[in-house]
């Protein structure tokens, strides 16, 4: 037979790295930024168009190359940065295996232009699909200037599966925020579409994760520090008081390098343990600083995994030291917790079982206090209940849930002060009548016997598929503030909120602009009260920002579920009558009835039969 085996050429070859090194134009920035890091820069720019699809480029004030060293950078494995394997454990360098600009050059069409100290005049390549196109002699300044244009221009599949423009800006984001969070002594801009979003001037750590993120980072942080003989912590936490719904603000570095870590993560969840509710993440920038030769970046391509030597060390110093940094600044003791029985529902009380409940919340605590008058005639159609106590807190979290005895079937005290959820609505009254039990059901009777509804699931559903409609079909009715409403958002929200500014519109915000960090809202959705926009756009962008992680559902759908689940009754809101009612017949009039939009059922029906039963 005879011999089959061939070897690929070149650009085939590159060209399959690349599928490896480049998944999507955050690839090519990472890449290109670190190389401009590497290079000695001390001041980076980076200029995209269209989410990077139509243009990347990097400009550094680096050391440059050499005409040879230029036409060389484009060849895989050609690195100046590790020249044995030795060198791969003693790693100082970014970049080691050569193959990035080579990648790259396989699948988009490259301009660079490049020049060191020592020469006057700079070199041009052009290159598109591996294919050298010119090289020219250019006078350009010191250093590099890398443009990617075309991305993906030779491979249509990989093209058509990239996001939405915003959705790529975001991943680019994300990589330029990694990049300049380890590199403050380095001067960053970005620019995107010709307008700067970042002004990153040479400043210490803290200062830069504060340009980064926003002000209201400032008085957030709190310094982490420790040296031992395996590592070297630094960096910041995030007051307990300010965890986030969101995974987003949490980075690992090692060794100057972003890494994912859920094992470290872990350790600092763990630190924070008793001091944060349960379903919330603290804020974290961390850097740790190991021996070299401890730790392997090579595992993956796209370098943000990384084995330790020894992890449990690890883990135990990080929680320790970060005990340690909350309780010397005191910030244990300061704890409030927020509870807001009217935003926060626990949703996964069925699974909390029979336990009595712990009480580790504050419950006389309202975030909405400093404008609960302004609540009260926000405009807004819930009514706050009665702040009876933490009792109530204990009302529909289930502990009493013995259904067996008479006394937990009762109907919710007159006295209370009731909710109204539908105002100035025809009500149609073809059931005979509804009660409410444990503020958590509501409970009718039908032909075949007793119908439950678990009114937050049921308004979850009614809400999901009213906010779905209005997204798709733009009718939301929208209710204009006589004073715009001034809300703070850092750089990563404004992108998530420009993201989904027009189903935003479609279902009745409006915002002065998105380009500044202070945003004025101008309109709101009937539904959501005034006093509660900054919590509802906060959650929103959480929501989002997490569903998007999975990636798995249309941005309408995910709008709709993170609105449902924000502004839908929550067990313990009393109902007066008429929401009662309503509740059910908007709820029988879903295309989807018997599931709340997370997949949980909304209402069950006991037969006569069942209840039968009970007096056998
Ligand atoms: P690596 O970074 O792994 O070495 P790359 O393909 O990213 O591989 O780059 C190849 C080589 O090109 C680098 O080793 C470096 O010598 C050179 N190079 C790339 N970008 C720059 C830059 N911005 N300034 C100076 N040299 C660069
Ligand atoms: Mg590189």
């Amino acid at each position: 037979m005879a011999d089959i085996i061939k070897l690929l050429p070149d650009h085939v070859a590159n060209q399959i790295a690349a599928g490896e090194v480049v998944q999507r134009p955050a690839s090519v920035v990472k890449e290109l930024m670190e190389n401009a890091i590497d290079a000695g820069a001390t001041a980076i720019k980076l200029i995209i168009k269209d989410g990077g699809k139509t243009l990347i480029q990097v400009v550094d004030n680096g050391v440059g190359m050499t005409e040879t060293d230029a036409r060389l950078s484009f060849e895989r494995h050609a690195t100046s940065k590790i020249s044995s394997a030795q060198d791969l454990f003693n790693l100082q360098t970014k970049g080691f295996r050569g193959e990035a600009l080579a990648s790259i050059a396989a699948i988009a069409h490259v301009d660079m232009q490049t020049r060191t100290n020592v020469n006057e005049i700079g070199t041009q390549i052009k290159i598109e699909g591996s294919k050298i196109v010119s090289q020219d002699v250019v006078a350009t300044p010191k250093g590099t200037s890398i443009s990617v244009k075309n991305l993906f221009f030779n491979i249509p599949a990989r093209r058509n599966f990239l996001k939405s423009n915003q959705v790529e800006l975001r991943h680019i984001t994300d990589e330029f925020q990694r990049v300049a969070m380890v590199h403050p002594n380095i001067e960053f801009h970005f620019y995107n579409n010709g307008s700067e979003i970042f002004n990153l001037p040479i400043t210490k750590p803290r200062q830069r994760i504060v340009h980064i993120f926003g002000s209201k980072m400032e008085n957030r942080l709190v310094p982490v520090n420790e040296e031992t003989e395996v590592v070297k912590v630094s960096g910041f936490i995030c007051k307990p008081e300010f965890a986030k719904k969101s995974r987003g603000e949490q980075f690992f570095f090692a060794n100057n390098r972003f890494i994912k870590s859920p094992y470290l993560h872990h350790a600092v969840v763990a630190a924070f343990e008793g001091l944060i509710k349960s379903d919330t993440y603290p804020g974290y920038f961390l850097y740790l600083d190991v021996d070299p030769s401890s730790i392997d970046i090579n595992i993956h391509p796209t370098k943000t995994e990384v084995k330790f030597d020894d992890e449990n060390t690890l883990y135990a110093i990080l929680r320790s030291t970060i005990k340690h940094s909350l309780g010397q600044f005191n910030v244990a003791p300061v704890l409030d917790f927020d509870h807001d029985p009217n935003l926060d529902t626990p949703y996964s009380y069925k699974e909390k079982g029979a336990i009595i409940p712990k009480v580790t919340v504050d419950a006389a605590f309202n975030p909405f206090e400093e404008t609960a008058t302004q609540r009260s005639n926000g405009g807004g159609s819930f009514r706050k209940q009665s702040a009876k106590g933490w009792e109530d807190l204990y009302e529909g979290l289930g502990h009493q849930s013995d259904q067996n005895t008479f006394s937990s079937i009762v109907i919710e005290s007159e006295s209370e002060e009731q909710g109204t959820l539908y105002s100035g609505e025809e009500v149609e009254e073809h059931l005979a009548s509804t009660f409410q039990l444990r503020r958590k059901y509501v409970v009718s009777t039908v032909k075949s016997g007793m119908l439950v509804i678990h009114q937050n699931r049921a308004h979850e559903r009614v809400l999901f598929e009213k906010f779905l409609g209005e997204i798709t079909v733009k009718e939301g009715v929208s209710q204009q503030l006589l004073f715009p409403l001034e809300l703070t958002f850092n750089q990563q929200e404004l992108t998530v909120l420009k993201e989904i500014h027009e189903s935003l519109t479609n279902i009745g915000f409006a915002f002065q602009s998105l380009d500044e960090e202070t945003v004025k809202v101008t309109g709101v959705p009937m539904m959501v009260p005034e006093s509660g926009i900054g919590t509802v756009l906060d959650r929103l962008i959480a929501d989002y920002t997490e569903g998007f992680a999975d990636g798995s559902i249309s941005q309408a759908e995910m709008l709709a579920k993170a609105l449902s689940r924000n502004l839908a009754v929550k067990t313990g809101n009393v109902l007066d009558q008429e929401s009662q009612l309503m509740l059910v017949n908007n709820l029988f009039a879903c295309k989807e009835p018997t599931l709340s939009p997370f997949q949980k059922i909304t209402y069950t029906i006991i037969s006569e039969g069942d209840i039968d039963k009970k007096f056998n």
